[in-house]
């Protein structure tokens, strides 16, 4: 058989045949059902948070998190640009307007940038953060933790507190990841802001197949967002709504996979740290580029492993190199492209976006499947070095 090394697949090596399996015998396949508060039971327990609400995606645990929010047409929310576009087309669905930022060299958001944007571009009056040329309220700020590095937290949270910004912690890639010193020692990527939403898509470090779920600081609030999830359905006989709901729950069959994944969790993070520090130790002697680290500080879930390549400044570079690669069987992706120039949002603010574009043209991500082998990694990087010498 050809080699072939895929870029990330899921790990069905526990009791996920066994819960599913069970769920489909009690019949309990749809919105109810004991797998999904099991979950998010067991997530609350692991991110030390009061409540959480499992969805149907991460798309729908941001879009919840939104509305909880207050999120309202003409509203203005600060996103980055590099990044996945899930994490800005909710703002789109509240008919708010995205502000595009740039990243830093963590790939995350730039604090300095935020800080500059609601310094130099808005004003606050009554502890309302308005941007002076449109007069539009900005109300929050999405923070992405890419690849499963926490972005600055620290510095985020701070701005945040000054300007009276909500924070949606997009952690849909981090489950796991966690600071280790500092001011939020302990605390997971998802637990530090208003709300943090995670994804259980096929490629995330967990997976239900598709799904999401959503936290936060007050309980109350996640249960306003299983109700909204639910239809809004107030009571269990008479068809009673007061607000207009979503079907966004996630479903048993989807929740059993996750409690088996939840089994798991720590052990594919661990398989994926050490993956990552082969990887980086056989990069140290390439000499066309480099591994991207994780902030320190942390401990993060090493989810995506990104390598910024010199001398290539050029989407059709990163291609050729993407393209070279299949040949050898090995699947790797080009960085996203940004959003801001994406058609639906060509036209939206931007604010000083530089970094983005140099990292969008030169970062690809390398296989990083939990089942790979040292073997794979090294023919990996050998195949990776040879191209590159080209
Ligand atoms: C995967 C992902 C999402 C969306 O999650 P889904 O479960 O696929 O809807 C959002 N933001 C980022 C950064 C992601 O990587």
């Amino acid at each position: 058989m050809d080699k072939f090394i895929p870029l990330s697949v899921p790990n069905f090596e526990g009791n996920e045949r066994k819960y599913v399996d069970d769920a489909v015998e009690q019949g309990w396949v749809s919105t109810g059902g004991a797998y999904i508060t099991k979950l998010e039971t067991n997530l609350a327990d692991y991110l030390g948070t009061p409540k959480v609400a499992a969805c149907q995606s991460g798309t729908a645990a941001l879009h919840l998190a939104l509305i909880e929010c207050g999120i309202m047409p003409g509203d203005m929310v600060i996103v980055p640009t590099l990044t996945f576009i899930a994490a800005v087309n909710p703002v789109h669905y509240q008919f708010a307007q995205p502000v595009f930022m740039d990243c830093d060299d963590s790939l995350c958001m730039d604090p300095v940038k935020l800080r500059r944007f609601c310094e130099t571009e808005c004003f606050l009056k009554e502890e309302q953060l308005i941007h002076k040329s449109s007069g539009k309220l900005v109300k929050a700020v999405i923070v992405v933790h890419v690849f499963g590095n926490l972005a600055d937290m620290e510095t985020i949270m701070e701005i945040a507190e000054q300007y009276h910004l909500k924070v949606i912690e997009d952690a849909t890639e981090a489950l796991g990841t966690y600071y280790t010193e500092g001011r939020y020692k302990g605390k997971f990527a998802g637990t530090i802001g208003d709300f943090g939403a995670y994804s259980f898509n096929g490629n995330k470090i967990i997976t239900t197949g598709g799904g999401g779920a959503v936290t936060g600081r007050k309980e109350k609030e996640i249960q306003h967002i299983q109700y909204l999830s639910t239809q809004a359905k107030d009571d269990v006989h008479y068809y009673i709504h007061h607000e207009v709901g979503y079907n966004y729950r996630m479903t048993n069959v989807q929740a059993a996979l996750g409690v088996a994944q939840m089994e798991e969790l720590e052990e594919f993070i661990r398989r994926k740290n050490s993956n990552y520090r082969l990887y980086s130790e056989l990069l140290e002697t390439f000499n066309k580029g480099r591994m991207l680290t994780f902030r320190p500080g942390t401990r993060s879930n090493c989810w995506f492993y990104a390598v910024e390549l010199d001398q290539v400044n050029r989407q059709e570079d990163l291609h050729r190199i993407i393209s070279a690669l299949q040949e050898k069987g090995i699947q790797s992706r080009a960085i996203w492209g940004l959003i801001h120039e994406q058609k639906p949002y060509q036209s939206a603010l931007t604010f000083e976006i530089e970094k983005a574009v140099e990292y969008s043209r030169c970062v690809i991500n390398l296989p990083c499947s939990t089942q790979i082998t040292e073997d794979e990694i090294c023919y990996v990087v050998e195949q990776l070095k040879e191209i590159c010498v080209r």
